[in-house]
């Protein structure tokens, strides 16, 4: 079967190849975890999506092929349909539609109970991106453990079950560890950035009921800002007003969600936040990158303040779970806006050479392979 792969520590190396056809009595990343005998699922890939990582892994800033071998399969952003189960796989069943976790579990006590997503080892074990192919195949199997359903009715925005979950996890996580505050009821947000992670941040925190600004450099109207606004939120391109200078227009935020790439705009948002509040990093800057800031001011300010910083990363299938249910519960609530966000699809695993330019295109919310139909 066909699959795309790179040839890691080479840049713009991706390319089409063949790989087998993975069998249901086969172990996708037998160095990693073994999937119990019975409890494999093949699925046959319907769309793949592509993000920055993507990129970064065909740059050889990222990523690492599986022991044993040159290459790595890419795609961690997994929607397709069940072909086959084990005899032991319960609540799944050929015809279904799903998408697949990305990270496996390493050693550690996080991992051994079923919090791979908040490993504490070094090394991660990610489908796509390090140390384990990915799903841009026809066909792929994995542990029933890591699959997990999307509703038929939703098969539309199935490829954004992964970026929808580590947005449901980072907010689940500032919610979780705001608990410190015993009462917490944010109500505004400002979330930093408009692309796809900041785009579906925007919903999960407008079906929060908190009022959201999201902010992004161009001024609007333009795509972004008419998804912004068609989620009920507001848009404000940072070219005219600053984070800082919105703060002082409407207040200053109870949390901020930052999803930018921008290692600047992610300290910068230091400055802006309220008294109790919440900020989430979810941006991975690669390279180096010097800013100069009032740091003494930040840091009395947080301290005074009792601010907070989370950092967040990935999803388990918890987190997709809520993402799904966060996709559903937006569609119903925003009909058809979601969709906006598919904009730039790929036909066909051999047109693999369009992949990459389109992520460099400013107007690409989400790329996206369609593999099958
Ligand atoms: C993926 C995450 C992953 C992270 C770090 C992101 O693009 O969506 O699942 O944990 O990269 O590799
Ligand atoms: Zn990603």
């Amino acid at each position: 079967m066909k699959a795309v792969a790179v040839l890691p520590g080479q840049k713009n190396s991706v390319h089409e190849r063949e790989v087998p056809e993975p069998r249901l009595t086969d172990q996708p990343h037998p160095h990693v975890c073994k999937v119990p005998e019975g409890r494999a699922v093949r699925v046959r890939a319907l769309q793949v999506g592509v993000d920055a990582t993507d990129r970064e892994i065909n740059e050889a800033l990222y990523g690492n092929a599986p022991p044993g071998g040159d290459f790595l399969i890419i795609g961690h952003e997994s929607f397709g349909q069940v072909v086959e189960v084990g005899e032991k796989v319960q609540g799944l069943v050929p015809g279904d539609y799903v998408s697949c976790t990305v990270r496996r579990p390493g050693g550690s006590l996080f991992d051994l109970i079923g919090r791979n997503d908040i490993t504490s080892e070094e090394v991660y074990y990610e489908r796509g991106i390090n140390l384990c192919h990915g799903y841009m195949t026809e066909t792929f199997i994995d542990d029933a453990e890591f699959m997990v359903k999307v509703p038929m009715n939703l098969r539309h925005l199935g490829v954004l079950a992964e970026p929808a979950s580590v947005c449901a996890k980072a907010i689940d996580q500032a919610y979780l560890a705001q608990q410190r505050l015993q009462v917490w009821e944010p109500k505004r947000a400002f979330v930093l950035g408009a692309g796809q992670i900041g785009l579906l941040a925007t919903m999960m925190l407008k079906l929060r009921g908190l009022e959201v600004y999201t902010l992004a450099t161009r001024p609007g109207p333009h795509l972004k800002s008419s998804i912004v606004e068609a989620y009920g939120a507001t848009y404000v391109g940072t070219k005219q007003t600053t984070a800082a200078e919105l703060a002082k227009q409407v207040g200053k935020p109870d949390l901020i969600f930052e999803a930018t790439g921008n290692a600047e705009v992610c300290f910068r948002s230091m400055e802006v936040l309220a008294h109790n509040g919440a900020l989430i990093w979810t941006s991975i800057t690669g390279g180096q990158y010097d800013v100069t800031l009032d740091a003494a001011k930040i840091n009395l300010e947080w301290v005074l303040g009792n601010k907070l910083l989370v950092g967040s990363v990935n999803g388990n299938r918890r987190h997709f779970e809520l993402g799904i249910q966060a996709l559903s519960l937006g569609e119903h609530t925003y009909p058809g806006v979601t969709s906006k966000i598919l904009t730039h699809p790929v036909d066909g695993l051999n047109n693999y050479q369009q992949i990459m330019p389109l992520l460099e295109d400013k107007e690409a919310l989400k790329v996206y392979v369609n593999i099958a139909g």
